[in-house]
């Protein structure tokens, strides 16, 4: 689930930029005159620097046009946005690439990874996705929502197709970076405040929501642990069940840095809250992966928890970490009243945080932007 779009319930509808008023225009043409350097541009334009490096998700709908696009990175630049993370296929992002460069904005694309909805994948290559512990294979009946279809990123096949995803991003021009959504399992476990939506109650892993038992995955951990996982009295009580497919994944991600670095670009990707969390729910072991940065999804409600908990989870993510890896604060804006951004925002950078992601780009306001330059102006 990403972020977002990490969640089976989640929308990622989002709206569209607003009009500009005339004094918009007037302080859009302020800012091209001091756009050449982004610490003249944060100084002049609230008066204080910025804190961190922040970042914000942004939908295809809001960059449908390069006149919508330029709007929106413009407007982001002043307000303390430097990083755009945009969903798009490789020719929008090749159009894109010199209108961000414009505004000042770092342009990474935004791809859903793991959770597949290629139709030619789908069509040519049902054999790739996972099947769960009840012997379903993910495609023919995905688990929770029917988007949620899933490949195996044991298949040597599918490592291939997510590096040569990586590999033709990375060739555009201008483009910072790739960054990974859904890069990790199904949720076994859905989110305490998710679950009700489901009329679930997951206590303990149910095999209908428990991934991957494709023939490729039971013969490799047969290989290195000498017994199929289908044969394990409790699965979920397997360590070495559990490590195989945290591996897999990790596995999967080195590569695809590798993929990216080797024509100098960046690899990040958006996680589940904290370490701890994503092992458990997601099977993402995100610590031991060698990115260049971590967006943790921080989505409060759907653990049913307030806006303090972003600074726990934050403080958990960062000690998991090495100190020159960022680790910016995904934040839902759609759970939070302008103030309470503003407040989740001071949370996160506090608790270490190197900025904050809004998810996302689309939802923020007239009063979001205000409060949040307040907060990254503090
Ligand atoms: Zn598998």
């Amino acid at each position: 689930m990403g972020r977002r779009s990490s969640k089976p319930d989640d929308t990622r509808a989002g709206l569209a930029p607003r009009p500009i008023t005339r004094r918009r225009v007037l302080q859009m043409g302020a800012m091209g005159m001091v756009s050449a350097t982004f610490s003249v541009l944060g100084t002049a334009c609230g008066g204080r620097p910025v804190r961190g490096k922040n970042w914000a998700w942004v939908v295809p709908k809001d960059v449908q046009s390069l006149d919508e696009s330029k709007r929106l990175f413009d407007r982001m630049r002043r307000h303390g946005i430097e990083g755009a993370l945009v969903q798009g296929d490789p020719e929008r992002m090749a159009k894109l690439s010199p209108v961000a460069r414009d505004a000042g904005v770092e342009l990474q694309c935004w791809i859903i990874s793991l959770c597949c909805r290629d139709e030619e994948v789908q069509k040519n290559h049902p054999d790739w996705f996972m099947i769960s512990r009840k012997g379903d294979s993910s495609l023919e009946k995905p688990p929770y929502v029917n988007y949620y279809t899933w490949l195996c990123p044991t298949r040597p096949e599918v490592q291939e197709y997510m590096a040569r995803r990586v590999a033709d991003l990375a060739d555009i021009q201008g483009l910072a970076g790739v960054h990974l959504d859904y890069i990790r399992y199904p949720d076994v476990i859905l989110p305490v405040g998710i679950q009700p939506k489901y009329n679930l109650v997951q206590d303990r892993e149910y095999p209908e929501f428990d991934f991957c038992y494709c023939p490729v995955c039971r013969e490799q951990f047969r290989k290195e642990a000498g017994v199929d996982p289908l044969e394990l009295k409790d699965p979920s009580a397997s360590e070495a069940w559990r490590k195989f497919r945290w591996d897999r994944v990790t596995n999967l991600v080195n590569n695809l840095v590798k993929v990216a670095h080797g024509k100098g670009k960046k690899l990040t990707a958006a996680v589940f809250p904290s370490p701890s969390i994503a092992r458990r729910l997601v099977r993402q072991d995100w610590p031991s992966w060698n990115l260049d940065a971590f967006h943790p999804m921080m989505y409060h409600k759907y653990y049913n928890q307030g806006i303090d908990w972003i600074g726990r989870v934050t403080e958990e993510g960062r000690a998991a970490l090495s100190d020159r890896v960022p680790l910016y604060s995904g934040l839902a804006v759609y759970m939070l009243e302008p103030e309470e951004l503003a407040r989740a925002t001071q949370i996160a950078l506090d608790a270490g945080a190197s900025g904050i992601t809004l998810f996302h780009a689309g939802h923020m306001s007239d009063r979001y932007w205000k409060q949040l330059n307040r907060a990254l102006r503090s």
